[in-house]
């Protein structure tokens, strides 16, 4: 027997190994309110980790560079025959590494170097990737952006066909980070047709949603889609690109070999596991939970005072301003309050934030992973007065070790992953 292919973490490494312990016992012991996280299945989690990370297979299925790919054409086929099913769009690229990746491919695809992009202000909810000064979207492309409405604190449709008609963009970008409302790609692809400007649709956040129905789909609307599919997608952490039949050629080029080398075969199989997961009625009823949970969960935030941004949620996520005109806390107090209890949450700017983005007037907070581990309307409604009370009251150590108590509780009756990868290498019992 080599020792080389059947020794286990815990016997070769014990720092990483008892990370991975740690970082189980974080993940199970605390409220994952991240809007971008989820968590994996069993099935998707033991894909990662195969052998298919052993193999080079650059080209696409069936037009490889290296001999020996015939498995991985196979799982590869898979994830793109799954992705069109899900979104039915006419071609889809697997092989992004991540979501930015695959927005830089498609920015590749639709511009030469220097045109104007029109995307969404990152501090009004939209990405790095669709225009940041210090992201490859802001430093080879000009950029013009548009954001929400001061009152409603929703996209202003005409303000963007405004700009649109001023900037006159070659693309148009849609789809955010922290954007708590329906996005109507109707009406921004009539925009942009007006224009003569390509849209992408970034729908890295809703993509769960979107698959099921329970948001509009960009697809007919959009020249170019793209996506994440570790957030409401509940994949690897990985990216997806699609497109119209036409640019198919084109962005499978800018994707490999434009930006990317060999694809990670591995994490394509574990996208294909996910996709297969995501066309079951499961996934369905999951996302409709995601969205109840969000629903309920704002509902007990707002009743406990605290201020939600454009005045609810119509998908996974809401923005929660906890600075309300310097009555309260800044986000990064919040974030920092919360995490003291074992609540975890990410500062974020409200539209028209006075704070610097580093401290921020609000906090972002979704549903999806809490939802994944089985909690529904009751829990949220448990788990906003618990955030609420920490933010009311930021200073009290009774008040934090009573949620703290509050949370292990809760915790408990919702068991993730098997009980033994929380063991560390140092105590009883076999680790993973
Ligand atoms: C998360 C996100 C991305 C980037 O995804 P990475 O995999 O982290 O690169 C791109 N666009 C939007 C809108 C996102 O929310």
């Amino acid at each position: 027997m080599n020792q080389f292919f059947t020794a286990s973490i815990s016997d070769t490494d014990l720092l990483i190994s008892d990370a991975i312990h740690d970082e189980v016992r974080r993940q199970s012991d605390g409220l994952e309110l991240i809007a971008s996280e989820n968590f994996v299945s069993k099935a998707v989690l033991e894909t990662m980790g195969t052998v298919f990370t052993n193999k080079y297979a650059e080209g696409y299925p069936g037009k490889r560079y290296y001999g020996g790919c015939e498995f991985a054409d196979v799982v590869e086929q898979a994830a793109i025959d799954r992705a069109k099913q899900i979104f039915g769009c006419e071609h889809a690229n697997v092989q992004p590494h991540s979501g930015a990746q695959a927005n830089m491919a498609v920015l590749m695809t639709a511009l030469e170097h220097g045109d104007t992009i029109l995307g969404m202000n990152l501090s009004h909810g939209g990405h790095l990737t669709h225009g940041h000064p210090l992201n490859f979207s802001g430093l080879y492309f000009k950029v013009a952006d548009y954001g929400v409405n001061r009152e409603t604190e929703q996209i202003d449709y005409d303000e963007l066909q405004r700009k649109a008609e001023e900037s006159k963009p070659k693309l148009l970008i849609c789809g955010a980070s922290a954007y708590p409302r329906t996005i109507d790609f109707e009406r921004i692809g009539q925009i942009a047709q007006c224009v003569g400007a390509k849209v992408m649709a970034d729908i890295a956040h809703i993509a769960g949603l979107v698959a099921v129905g329970l948001h509009p789909s960009p697809v007919p609307h959009c020249e170019f889609v793209t996506t994440t599919t570790h957030k409401t997608l509940r994949g690897p952490r990985a990216g997806l690109a699609m497109c119209r039949e036409e640019f198919a050629k084109d962005l499978d080029r800018r994707v490999f070999p434009g930006v990317q080398g060999g694809p990670l075969i591995h994490i394509i199989a574990a996208k294909a596991v996910a996709f297969g997961e995501a066309l079951s009625p499961d996934f369905k009823a999951y996302q409709q939970q995601v969205l109840d949970n969000a629903k309920a969960l704002a509902a007990s935030l707002a009743e406990a005072g605290l201020r939600i941004v454009s005045g609810g949620t119509d998908n996974h996520l809401m923005l929660v301003d906890v600075w309300l005109d310097g009555k309260g806390i800044t986000g990064k107090e919040a974030e920092k309050a919360l995490e003291a209890v074992n609540i975890t949450v990410n500062k974020n700017t409200i539209p028209f934030d006075t704070q610097k983005p580093f401290v921020a007037s609000g906090i972002r907070i979704g549903t999806p992973a809490l939802t994944t581990r089985g909690m529904k309307v009751d829990e949220m409604a448990q788990i906003g007065g618990m955030i609420a009370s920490v933010l009311h009251e930021p200073a009290s150590d009774e008040v934090k070790s009573r949620v703290r108590r509050e949370v292990a509780e809760l915790t408990a009756q919702f068991p993730m992953y098997s009980s033994g990868m929380g063991s560390k290498s140092s105590e009883a019992g076999s680790a993973v």
